[in-house]
């Protein structure tokens, strides 16, 4: 029987790629799905109606800038709303300006911390009340296992990611009374649209170091999300699982 039936699951960046594979995955267990994405509006309704139409579940899209305060304070409040409350968030929005540390200008820098760290902020803000009423939920953060081991060309990238982790981990001790868990995923070298963007000897020399030899797929990372949404994993608050093919062991 499907772990997550009955269940209303928020997940940002969801309109393709590892969003995509966690929104799809949740939806498969039972969950109702909301799709947060700063997409084309027709790509975010085609994915939520993809995900409806497979998976048999409600599935929404709301555009929404995750690194804008306001904008996601009033997003969350009208999920909340609509669907009667959030029982898991999946902060997943992310992007990446690649430079050396002298290269990179300062709005790359706030443009990275505000998409990847603030954004939780913003989200787990707008839904912690929430939360707390239901003495219940699951927040899953994905960080990258470049947040845990650095990578060069990445300071604004892995300070976010490591900022994450930090961040995690409070507010895994703020809710733990609750019942309310908190953890992050930390991917290592997964095929989507942000990794088909790279430089392509760069990408070259990222599998050299994965001890697998291969990259992952955004459902790998969506597995381990499903899994820590669920009730098997009621016991497990502020960890970080790298799901990476060894990158970070
Ligand atoms: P992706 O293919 O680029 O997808 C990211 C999604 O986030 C896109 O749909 C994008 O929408 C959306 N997004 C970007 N900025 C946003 C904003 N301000 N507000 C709302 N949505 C926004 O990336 P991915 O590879 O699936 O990565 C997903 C997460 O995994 C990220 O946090 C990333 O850092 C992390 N990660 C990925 C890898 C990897 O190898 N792929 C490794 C480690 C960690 P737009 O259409 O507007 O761009």
């Amino acid at each position: 029987m499907a772990d997550l039936q009955g269940k209303v699951a928020l997940v940002t960046g969801a309109a393709r790629g590892i969003g995509y594979a966690i929104a799809d995955t949740l939806a498969r267990e039972g969950a109702s799905v909301v799709l947060l994405d700063l997409c084309p509006e027709e790509n975010g309704l085609e994915a939520a109606n993809n995900i409806a139409q497979a998976r048999g579940v409600t599935a929404a899209f709301r555009r929404c800038d995750v690194s804008n305060y306001e904008a996601v304070q009033e997003t969350v409040k009208a999920v909340i709303k609509e669907f009667g409350g959030v029982d898991i968030l999946v902060n997943n929005a992310g992007i990446t300006r690649d430079h050396v540390l002298l290269a990179m200008s300062e709005q790359e820098w706030d443009m990275v911390l505000n998409i990847n760290l603030k954004s939780m902020f913003n989200t787990i803000k707008a839904c912690y009340r929430n939360f707390m009423k239901k003495k219940a939920g699951r927040i899953i953060n994905i960080s990258s296992v470049s947040g845990l081991i650095g990578n060069a060309a990445q300071a604004n990238y892995t300070a976010a990611k490591g900022g994450v982790i930090a961040l995690t981990k409070t507010v895994a001790r703020e809710l733990a009374t609750r019942g309310i868990t908190c953890n992050a995923v930390a991917p290592g070298a997964i095929e989507t649209p942000m990794t088909a963007s790279m430089d392509q000897d760069a990408l070259k020399g990222l599998l050299s170091t994965v001890p697998m030899g291969h990259m992952g797929k955004p459902e790998d990372i969506a597995e381990c999300v499903a899994f820590l949404a669920g009730d098997k994993a009621k016991y497990i608050t502020g960890e970080v699982i790298r799901v990476d093919g060894g990158i970070g062991m």
